[in-house]
Formats: structure tokens, C-alpha cells, sequence
């Protein structure tokens, strides 16, 4: 009731300023909670005109009006001339509204009884009930009642558009007064203008406020009397004094205009500024091709008026389309002259381009009994592109008027560049944020997915990301988002536990994030063992501080091969110093070696250079006695002989003790020449055949014809005499001594071989030294001096030679005497011809040794010495050559 009662208030007994039908079907939906409510009126031919719609949406869907009038056709009881007035709920089909709904419809019939105004209510079903029914049906028939005629709904709203706007916008200010001259409409241009505000004008007498009191009877008598005499032909201009709210007075160009609504008289006042009034536009001769503009209808002729001050493009066509008149601006929009458009199709004004467009959209517009709202390109002849936003309605011929369309073109070519521009650059924007959001995301899941355990804060020390990794790193069950702008202090405490030192981990967060300087592979020792490394880097961006990225990662591994590469390198230092220290200290006993050995050979030079003199007069004297030898007794005559070896003894041990100190200075001299080892082993083995004569010893000799070497004959000599005497000394009574010689190919081997005691294992190593003699020997008496052994390898050695042994106890030994050939050896006889070491008579005869012949001459065809001189080794034979030295 309440809702009755407001729509007869809005509807029927209008307020000026209040909400009206709109306002009415906005609380009606608001009551059963509906989506849409829409009223309509029938036309004579059954079309829709929506007369109001709630929310705007609902007004300008013509689909929707469409779909509700086919509703109301096709309802059995709906007929016109069945029932003046009823309801139904319908369900609408797809696409008739913005979401799927049904719509309550409900209609009555005006008081002529044929024209039904309708009003329906979109939205859910489920709460309709009779009630709203019965609302539904009784507002309809306020509606009903205020729309006494269809015609009246239609002018009123399809002009009413049009009129409000070309009002709004008229730069002239714009009055309308009622038959009693009160102000019933004031302009925004007049409120602009003049200071007063609509409320001070509304309703006042208008004579009484505007005109100025000196021109209120020139008022009266022009313009004024058309009022007081009621419709009729417009009156003015005429100049008059208008007052401004402030009191100042102003001149004004009046003109009035009689109008006619709802069978009411009003009037319409323009007042214009006389100084900017231009001269009224020339007529345009009309072109003889085409008709002229027709003679408006009377009635038309204050909308003409009106048209022709607006700032919208306004033009006017008969059924066909062609236009019957345009307005200033449409020529100045379209860029022609009124006689271009006169007579044309007005559409012919739109752009090639969207010309199809807006015929569909016209074509479906004028289908559905609707308006026109579109914007389009206009086909100006300039070429610039230009915008308009057209609205075309139809004019009814009802109103005693001419039936047509009005078509208004409002200029939107800047405000469409803005929106394009604005378009653009939504669109770049959009682009930009998807692409920044792009790459928000990359980072993200790159965090997420990261290894190392990430945790970003902002500037204000608080967290804004913390990854999965970080939960495994320090067991936390949460997930990451848990953390989310949180203090990153209170998560650094929540960490520390972990921590070998939580309480040094949490002083040296501190001391990074209050130093923001970037830290990089520190290293924190886990309780459990682990070691974590973590970096540090502050945010900056432009310049100031936007926060902090600590990294931690598993560093354990790392460390530990760290820690063993650090174990292996101390350990490999160590030996290496070891080994330094045990060079030191051998380079230092070999150095107090050497002192030691050269302070021997010192004490031998001295001792053997002391004992040369008294050692020569000893032997001189001898022989001087020797030579008196008949002179003395027997007994003083074997004294002599006793002294006379001990002085031989002596001569050879100071010799063999000069001789070595000599080569260990580097002071022995050795003669060098070609020599034949075949004479030199046959005149040592002359040289101590007497010696194993006297030993019961068989002494034999062997050697192969072979090239001459570079040596000192008498060293050489000596050192094969050495070797000879030993074997003799160290052999039994019986035992064979073989002496042989061989050509390699590239040296000579010389070895002296015996049956003898042989050398015990562990001693062979030391015989070679200065004074030592083997055990074995020792103990057997065998006399010697111990440096036998030391000149044969040190005058072996000055020749480039060496001295090998081989020795078994009891069995035996083979010295050999290796001398490689020098270059500047040369070919003896026969190399490579073996040949005996030619001594005349048995070795075991004790007769001095002759060597017949020169080397190289092969002895005589015994058997044997063949055998032997293959590779220069004693044969299986040994020590039983089946040869005689001969
Ligand atoms: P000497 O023969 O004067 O003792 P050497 O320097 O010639 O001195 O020999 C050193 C030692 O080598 C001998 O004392 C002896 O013990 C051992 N020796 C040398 N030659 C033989 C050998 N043919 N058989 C056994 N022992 C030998």
C-alpha cells in the first residue's frame, strides 16, 4: 500500500524535482528483491514504447520490452478488449535479460480503454507472491491512469530526451513560464548567467524577478501580451533590461516562444546576450536538383526553434529517411550547407565504413520500437576523422506533425580520441601488470623451487617470503605462508635453535641486517653436526633501502671435503718436512763423513809420505848389508832376510796408501796409451805365478784377442795382481785360480776366479772400504792390510770401470773388472777371435812367465780355452779348465 500511495505521489500528483516513474520502479524492485522492473505502453499497433526502466540497463534493452510484449501477446487472457487489466509470471528466454530470469508481468488498460500500459518485474520467481501480484497489477494502473494517452507518452518521452538536452545545453538561457507568468523551467545557462539559483526563480512571477523594474512595462506591453492573450505567433526579440541576482542589470535580447503541453499554454523565454549575437546564417539557395525544404508543420515550428539554438547536431526526416530539415550544427558537424542534406537519406552522413553497422542497428532499433544510441565516423569531406554519437528516434504522425525520425549527432571526436588514447593505454597497462605479475610469479616459483633456503623481508624488518626449502632446512611444520609478515627478528629466533651458538647465530643476523652490507659464504655451525652457509644482501632500488635476502644452504659436505683437503695438505706438509729435516741431517753426516774420510786420507798421505824416507833408507841399507851378505853369520843373515820382507811389506802397504790418498785428492797420475788386456793379463798372471807356486795353488789364464784400450798399463796391471793375490791367499793348497778375460762387444770383463773360503753375505759390502777384512779371513790368519780391494776399485773407477764380486763361503768368489771400450779404442788382431793368454810352461811351475809372440796370434790348438772365451764367464768347468797357460 505504502508503494501505491508513493507511485500516486511520483505519477499522478507530480512534484517538481521529484523522481518520478523511474524512482517508482526503482522501489519496487527494491521490495521483492528483483533485478530489473520495466514499464511500457502499447501503441495503437501493438509495439512497446518504454516509458521507464529500472536500473537504465532495463530501459534501453529493447530486446527486453520485446520479450515482455510477446509475453503479453501470447497470454490467453492478455487480448485487447479480454480483461482490462490481470498478471502472469512468464520465464525469459535466454538473452532477454542479462542473467536467466522470469519476468512478472502485469498490465491495465488505459481510460480510453484501448491503449494498456504495462509493467513487469525481472528477477527470481521464488519470492513473488499474490501480493506482489496485486502490487504489480494496481501500479499498472496508476500508470495507466497518468498515461490518458499513448501519443501524450510517446512525444513526451520520445522528445523529452531531446528537449532536456538541447535545454540543458543552449548556451542562450532558456525560461519556461506558465499562462500566469510563473517561472515553471529555468536553463543551467540561464542560472549561469544571471546568479539565481532554479529555487529563487521557480514558481515566482517572472516579469516581477527578471525584468528590470524600468523595463517591466516595455514588458508588458510586447512580449507580455502574447502571455495574458494566451497561444500564439512568437513574440521578440526585443531588448530589455534582465536583473542578475546580485543586482546589477543587464541587457538581454527576449524572445518568447508560445508552447503547447499536455493542452496546457507555457512559454517559452530566450534571453540573449545582444552582444554576441551574430548575424542569422544566409539561406542557402536551393540547388535545382533538389526539392526544397518543405514548409515545417506548425506545430514543429518551436521545436525547430529550439533545435537551431542546440549545440547537437539535429535533423529531421519524412518516412522515406530523406531529410526534411537540419540545423546549423548538422551542417557544421557534417561540413556542408542545409541544401546538401535536404531531401537525402541521413544517413548518407555516416561514414562508408560504419554506414552497414548503423543500418543493422537502426534497422533492429526501429524492429523493436526502440531509439537508436550509437556512436559512428561521420563522412566529412575534410578527411579528418571525425566522431559523432547519434541518437535517431522515430516521430509518430499522431502528434499532427509529420511522421519521421529525428536524428540527434553529438560531436565526441575528442572525447572518443581520449578514449581510444585511454583505451591504449589501459591496455599497455594491462600488458605491463600481466607481465609484471608474470614475472612476480617466475620469482616466486623460482624461490619456491629454489634449493638454498630463501627469506626475503621488507623495509620494515618484516618477511615477506620464505620458501620450502627453508621449512626442510630447519624442520619448521608450517607452511611458508605462515610466516608472512611476520618480524624477521622473531623468525631468526625461531631458527636459532639449530644453531651450534643460537646465541651468536642471532648476534650476527643482527650485525648483518644492521650493517646492510652484502655477506657472502659465512659459515654456521648446526647443533647436529651440519654446517650451513648463508649469504647476505640488502635491497636497494634507486638508492634507498627496500629490504633484506639471507640465503642458507647445506654447506656440510663442502666443509667436510674442505677440512680433509685442509688434513691432507698439513699431513702432505709434514712429510715434506720429515723429509726435509732427514736430508738435513744425512746431508750433515755425510758432510761429517766426508770430513771424517778426509782427514783419513790426510792421516794416510801424511803417514804414507812420513814413512817413504825412513822406509827407503831402511830398504837402501838392507841391500847395502845384503851385498856383505858373505860377512855374516847365518843367523844374522836370516835377520836380514826377515828384515828385508818386512821392508817389502811396508814399501807396498805406504804404496798402496800414497796411491789412494793420491786418487781421492784427484792428484793420482795415470799414463794413458793403447793397451792390449790379453799382455797385461799374461804378465800379471807371470807376475804371481811364483806366489801360487809357493802356495800349491794352480794359477791359469785366459784370454780373447780384442781391441786395444785407453788405460795406464801398470794400474791396470795392478788392479788384475790384486784380485790374483787375493784369490791365491784366500784358496787352499791344490785349489785352481783362473784368470780370464772377454771382449763384449762394447768392453772388456776380466774375471778372477777362486775355489777358495769365499766372503760372508753380510760382509761383501764392506770389503771395497779402506783396512777392512773380511771375519772369515781373520780368523783363518790370512795377513793382509785391508786395502787390496779399495786401489783395485779406485783405479778400476779412474778408468770408467767398475768392480763387481760374486762369493759364496767356502765355495768360492769371482771378482770381475768391468772397463768399457772408449771411443778411441782400436782394433788388436782378430777381435772377436778367441785366443789364450800364452804363458810358457804350467801356471802352477814356479818359472817366470814368457809371453811369446804378438797379441792377436792364436796359441797352440789345445782344447778348451775356446769354450771359455764365449761370453767371457767361467764355464761349467770351473775352477778345471781343461787348459794349460803355456
Ligand atoms: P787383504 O787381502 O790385504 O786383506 P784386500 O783389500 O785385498 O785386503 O781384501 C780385503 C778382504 O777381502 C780380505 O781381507 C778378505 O777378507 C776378503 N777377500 C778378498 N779377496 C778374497 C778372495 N778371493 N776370497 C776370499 N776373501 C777375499
Amino acid at each position: 500500500a505504502g508503494l501505491v500511495q508513493y507511485a500516486i505521489d511520483q505519477v499522478l500528483h507530480r512534484e517538481p524535482g521529484a523522481g518520478g516513474l523511474p524512482s517508482v520502479l526503482a522501489r519496487f524492485a527494491d521490495a521483492w528483491d528483483a533485478q530489473a522492473a520495466l514499464a511500457l505502453a502499447l501503441r495503437a499497433d501493438g509495439s512497446p514504447l518504454v516509458l521507464a526502466g529500472y536500473p537504465a540497463e532495463a530501459a534501453s534493452r529493447a530486446r527486453l520490452a520485446a520479450a515482455i510484449t510477446g509475453q503479453l501477446a501470447a497470454h490467453p487472457g492478455a487480448g485487447p478488449g479480454l480483461n482490462p487489466g490481470g498478471s502472469f509470471q512468464a520465464p525469459l528466454a535466454e538473452g532477454d535479460w542479462l542473467v536467466p530470469a522470469s519476468a512478472l508481468i502485469a498490465w491495465a488498460a488505459g481510460g480510453d480503454g484501448e491503449q494498456r500500459c504495462v509493467l513487469s518485474l525481472i528477477g527470481d520467481p521464488a519470492g513473488w507472491d499474490a501480493e506482489t501480484r496485486s502490487t504489480a497489477r494496481m501500479l499498472a494502473a496508476v500508470i495507466a491512469a497518468q498515461v490518458r494517452h499513448v501519443g501524450d507518452a510517446a512525444v513526451l518521452h520520445e522528445r523529452g530526451a531531446v528537449t532536456r538536452a538541447l535545454v540543458d545545453a543552449a548556451p542562450d538561457a532558456l525560461l519556461a513560464v506558465d499562462a500566469a507568468q510563473r517561472v515553471v523551467a529555468v536553463s543551467p545557462a540561464a542560472e549561469k548567467r544571471y546568479g539565481w539559483r532554479p529555487a529563487e526563480l521557480l514558481g515566482r512571477d517572472m516579469p516581477g524577478t527578471l525584468i528590470a523594474e524600468r523595463d517591466r512595462a516595455a514588458f508588458v506591453a510586447g512580449p507580455g501580451r502574447l502571455v495574458a492573450g494566451g497561444p500564439g505567433e512568437p513574440a521578440g526579440p526585443v531588448e530589455l533590461l534582465v536583473r542578475h541576482a546580485d543586482g546589477r542589470e543587464q541587457l538581454a535580447e527576449l524572445t518568447l516562444l508560445p508552447l503547447v503541453v499536455r493542452g496546457q499554454a507555457y512559454f517559452c523565454i530566450l534571453l540573449r546576450d545582444p552582444a554576441a549575437s551574430e548575424p542569422a546564417p544566409r539561406e542557402q539557395p536551393a540547388s535545382p536538383e533538389r526539392p526544397a525544404p518543405p514548409e515545417p508543420a506548425p506545430a514543429d515550428v518551436h521545436f525547430r526553434l529550439l533545435a537551431q539554438l542546440a549545440p547537437v547536431g539535429i535533423a529531421e526526416t519524412g518516412p522515406d529517411g530523406s531529410c526534411t530539415f537540419v540545423n546549423e550544427r548538422w551542417c557544421m558537424l557534417n561540413g556542408g550547407a542545409p541544401a546538401d542534406y535536404y531531401g537525402r537519406d541521413w544517413l548518407s552522413v555516416v561514414h562508408p565504413e560504419d554506414l552497414g553497422r548503423v543500418r543493422q542497428e537502426w534497422a533492429r532499433a526501429a524492429a523493436a520500437g526502440g531509439e537508436l544510441d550509437t556512436e559512428c565516423r561521420l563522412a566529412v569531406a575534410d578527411g579528418r576523422e571525425r566522431w559523432a554519437h547519434a541518437t535517431v528516434a522515430a516521430l509518430p504522425a499522431s502528434q499532427g506533425g509529420s511522421p519521421g525520425l529525428v536524428i540527434a549527432l553529438t560531436d565526441v571526436t575528442t572525447h572518443k580520441a581520449a578514449e581510444q588514447q585511454h583505451d591504449r593505454e589501459l591496455a599497455a597497462e594491462q600488458q605491463a601488470r600481466r607481465h609484471l605479475s608474470d614475472q612476480a610469479d617466475r620469482v616466486a616459483s623460482l624461490i619456491a623451487m629454489a634449493v638454498p633456503a630463501i627469506v626475503v623481508a621488507d623495509q620494515d624488518g618484516r618477511v615477506s617470503q620464505v620458501n620450502e626449502s627453508f621449512r626442510g632446512m630447519f624442520g619448521i611444520a608450517e607452511p611458508p605462508a605462515a610466516f608472512t609478515s611476520l618480524p624477521a627478528a622473531g623468525l631468526a629466533r625461531r631458527i636459532a635453535p639449530v644453531f651450534a651458538d643460537p646465541a651468536g647465530f642471532l648476534a650476527t643476523m643482527d650485525r648483518l641486517a644492521t650493517g646492510r652490507q652484502p655477506v657472502s659464504g659465512l659459515d654456521l655451525s648446526c647443533a647436529d653436526g651440519r654446517v650451513l652457509g648463508c649469504d647476505y644482501w640488502p635491497m636497494f632500488m634507486g638508492g634507498s633501502y627496500r629490504g633484506d635476502i639471507w640465503l642458507f644452504w647445506d654447506a656440510t659436505r663442502r666443509k667436510r671435503d674442505e677440512e680433509q683437503r685442509q688434513r691432507e695438505l698439513t699431513a702432505a706438509r709434514q712429510a715434506r718436512e720429515a723429509a726435509e729435516a732427514e736430508r738435513r741431517r744425512l746431508a750433515e753426516e755425510n758432510a761429517g763423513l766426508r770430513e771424517v774420510a778426509d782427514l783419513k786420507s790426510e792421516f794416510m798421505a801424511t803417514v804414507s809420505h812420513e814413512l817413504r824416507g825412513p822406509l827407503t833408507s831402511i830398504v837402501s841399507y838392507t841391500e847395502l848389508i845384503s851385498d856383505e851378505k858373505d860377512r855374516l853369520s847365518t843367523e844374522a843373515a836370516a835377520f836380514l832376510g826377515v828384515v828385508e820382507r818386512s821392508a817389502d811389506q811396508l814399501t807396498r802397504l805406504v804404496g798402496d796408501l800414497l796411491l789412494l790418498s793420491r786418487i781421492e785428492s784427484g792428484t793420482a797420475p795415470l799414463e794413458l796409451a793403447p793397451v792390449s788386456v790379453r799382455e797385461v793379463v799374461a804378465e800379471a798372471v807371470r807376475s804371481l805365478a811364483p806366489s801360487a807356486e809357493r802356495t800349491g795353488v794352480e794359477l791359469e789364464g785366459y784370454a780373447e784377442d780384442g781391441p786395444l784400450i785407453q788405460a795406464d798399463r801398470v794400474r791396470l796391471r795392478q788392479v788384475i795382481e790384486n784380485l790374483l793375490g787375493n784369490a791365491i791367499k784366500f784358496s787352499a793348497a791344490g785349489d785352481a785360480v783362473r784368470v780370464s778375460a772377454s771382449w763384449s762387444g762394447t768392453g772388456w770383463r776380466i774375471d778372477v776366479t777362486d775355489a777358495g773360503m769365499g766372503i760372508p753375505a753380510d760382509e761383501i759390502d764392506r770389503i771395497f772400504e779402506h783396512f777392512y777384512r773380511a771375519t772369515n779371513g781373520r780368523r783363518a790368519g790370512r795377513h793382509g792390510s785391508g786395502l787390496g780391494l779399495a786401489v783395485a776399485k779406485a783405479l778400476t773407477t779412474l778408468h770408467g770401470g767398475r768392480v763387481e764380486v760374486v762369493s759364496t763361503v767356502d765355495r768360492g768368489s769371482t771378482f770381475s773388472v768391468i772397463l768399457p771400450a772408449p771411443a778411441a779404442a782400436e782394433p788388436a788382431g782378430q777381435a772377436g777371435v778367441p785366443g789364450r793368454v800364452d804363458a810358457r810352461g804350467p801356471v802352477d811351475a814356479p818359472r817366470p812367465v814368457d809371453v811369446p809372440g804378438p797379441l792377436g796370434v792364436p796359441g797352440p790348438a789345445t782344447p778348451g780355452p775356446a769354450t771359455l772365451a764365449g761370453n767371457g764367464k767361467a764355464g761349467p768347468g770351473l775352477p778345471h779348465p781343461s787348459g794349460d797357460i803355456t
